[in-house]
Parts: structure tokens; C-alpha cells; sequence
């Protein structure tokens, strides 16, 4: 089953990525786009971002078989109630948000019946966010996580489908397993970079100028995602506390235990750390 007409609800990075993705792929879906702010709708018609760009998400959703929830994960909820009278039956509701628990408790209970539900999560991004910062090869051999949730068989292979269409590999996922994995690979990395520039800005007795001339010392590789977009992280880690927190407890005790192996010259603890952990590193392309 492929989609005659593809809502996209939020036109940032992941939907403006969807969209070039699929036309490079020759979809022959009609996709209509609706962002909530009136400059990024003038910058998708700007730029030719979806063949329709509307002026409410619900003119959007109209008739659409594919509908895509592309907004911060704290605003899903809210969007879902609005365009829930508007789903035509036998349509398909998905999203791209980070984290899958809350999703599924907050938009869930708007879907009508006769109205599939299939959450899904592109592990793909870069730190660029709006409009103008997608392009079609960002789903490319990444994985699409599919978290099915109640929908139909047929319902969740045709997303899985639409997925591969745009370049992805899919793999479907429990919720919970999902906001842990993300936790790990993602969201908490995500917080330490943030954290290293906030040390970086607090040191007095180092100079922003300094940081910026000799970051190439680790700093900006390692904080580059430090660049992302503020509103996202801050509905992740509202709405993935529980994984976030855990992961958070064993990074500090991971901490912890270098630092006191700094503090008591404890070379082979620092060492055998090092060697095992580059050992899983080097496993990562
Ligand atoms: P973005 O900031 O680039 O775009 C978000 C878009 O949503 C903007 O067009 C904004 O105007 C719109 N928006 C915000 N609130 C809205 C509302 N209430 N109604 C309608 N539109 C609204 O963000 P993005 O990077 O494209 O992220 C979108 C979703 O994808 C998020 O849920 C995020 O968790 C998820 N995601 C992001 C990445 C990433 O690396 N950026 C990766 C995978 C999944």
C-alpha cells in the first residue's frame, strides 16, 4: 500500500528531510505541510517545501492517508486533539519523536476509531533545525525505529515500507526498550555535551575566545550537538525522565570512579578503561 497524500505537521529538519527524500525517490503522493509559526509556512513556499503548504493543521490533514506529527514532542498531544475530527477513516497517524512512551500516552487517545496509530523514530539529525535545514539524504542507512502500538498489520508494513522508501532500515521496538536505548545513544549524550559547554562558558580563568581558537582539541567534535535546538531537548528530557535518569546514575558512577582514579594515580584502572572502551568504539563506524 504506498499513500496517495502525505500530511506533514511541523516543517523542521525531520520533515523538510521527509519531504525532498520523497520526492528523490519519485514518490507520487500529493504532501501538504503545515508549520504553526506563519514565517517558516512563507520559507517552505519559499523554497518549494511541499507541493500544498496550508494555513491550519487541520486543512492539512484533509483527506491525507499518511499523516506525520513532526513538532516538539511536548506539542504532539495538542496537535493530535486538533486534527483528530479532521482524520479521514482508514488513515495513518505517525510521528518522528524521540521518545515513544510519552507519544504514545499523549496523542493515543485522540486517534479515532477506524484511524490507525503507528509511532515511529528516524534515528537521524544533525544540530541544524527549521525549514531550510533538511535534505533528502539524511535518512540514508539510518534506522527507523517503528514502535507499533494496537495498529494493523498492514497499517505498520506500509510505514515500514514508506521508511525503506526514504532510505531507512526499519526495526520495530518496544516503547519502554525504546526510550532506553535512545536514552543511552542519544538523549544523555545530548545533556553531557550541553554540560561541557556550560563548564567551558563558567571557567573564568579560560576565555571564550580561547575555547573557540583551540576547540579543535576534542571540544568540538565532542559538543557539536550542543548546537541543537533547545525546545526539543528540553520536551526529551521532560518526557524521557525515567530512562534519562538512569542512564544519567550509571554516567556519574562511571564519573566517579575515573575521577578517583585520577586523584590516586591509578594508571591501570585509567588504562584498562580506555583499552576496553576503545575497543567498543572502534566497533562504531
Ligand atoms: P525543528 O525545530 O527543526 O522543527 C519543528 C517544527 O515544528 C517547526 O517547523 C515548528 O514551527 C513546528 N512546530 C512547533 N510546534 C508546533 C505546533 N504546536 N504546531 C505545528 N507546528 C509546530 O525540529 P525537528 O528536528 O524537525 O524535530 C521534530 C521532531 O522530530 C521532534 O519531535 C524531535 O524529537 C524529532 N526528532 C528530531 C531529530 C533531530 O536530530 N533533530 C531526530 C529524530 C527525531
Amino acid at each position: 500500500m504506498s499513500y496517495d497524500k502525505v500530511a506533514l505537521i511541523g516543517l523542521g529538519l525531520i520533515a523538510s528531510s521527509m519531504y525532498w527524500a520523497m520526492k528523490r525517490a519519485g514518490m507520487a503522493a500529493h504532501v501538504s505541510g503545515y508549520a504553526r509559526s506563519s514565517e517558516t509556512r512563507e520559507t517552505a513556499r519559499r523554497i518549494g517545501l511541499c507541493d500544498t503548504v496550508c494555513d491550519s493543521a487541520e486543512e492539512a490533514v484533509k483527506d491525507a492517508d499518511l499523516i506525520v506529527l513532526a513538532v516538539p514532542v511536548g506539542a504532539m498531544g495538542r496537535v493530535a486533539e486538533a486534527i483528530a475530527p479532521h482524520l479521514k477513516p482508514g488513515a495513518t497517524v505517525t510521528d518522528v519523536g524521540s521518545v515513544k512512551k510519552a507519544v504514545i500516552d499523549e496523542v493515543g487517545p485522540h486517534i479515532p476509531e477506524g484511524v490507525n496509530f503507528v509511532p515511529a523514530h528516524p534515528m537521524a539529525g544533525t544540530e541544524h533545525s527549521g525549514p531550510e535545514s533538511g535534505f533528502a539524504s539524511l535518512y540514508d542507512n539510518r534506522w527507523c525505529l517503528i514502535v507499533p502500538h494496537g495498529a494493523s498489520e498492514e497499517a505498520t508494513a506500509a510505514l515500514e515500507t514508506y521508511w525503506q522508501a526514504l532510505g531507512a532500515n526499519t526495526q520495530r521496538m518496544e516503547p519502554a526498550h525504546h526510550d532506553l536505548v535512545c536514552a543511552v545513544v542519544s538523549h544523555v549524550p545530548h545533556l553531557i555535551a550541553y554540560t561541557m559547554v556550560g563548564v567551558a562558558d563558567d571557567l573564568r580563568r579560560v576565555s571564550d575566545q580561547e575555547v573557540i581558537k583551540f576547540s579543535a582539541a576534542g571540544f568540538r567534535d565532542f559538543t557539536r550537538i550542543a548546537a541543537s535546538d533547545p525546545t526539543m531537548w528540553r520536551d526529551v528530557f521532560l518526557t524521557n525522565k525515567e530512562a534519562s535518569l538512569e542512564i544519567l546514575g550509571r554516567f556519574t558512577e562511571e564519573l566517579f570512579a575515573l575521577q578517583r582514579a585520577i586523584r590516586t594515580g591509578d594508571g591501570d584502572t585509567l588504562f584498562d578503561y580506555f583499552t576496553h572502551t576503545r575497543e567498543i568504539r572502534r566497533g562504531i563506524l
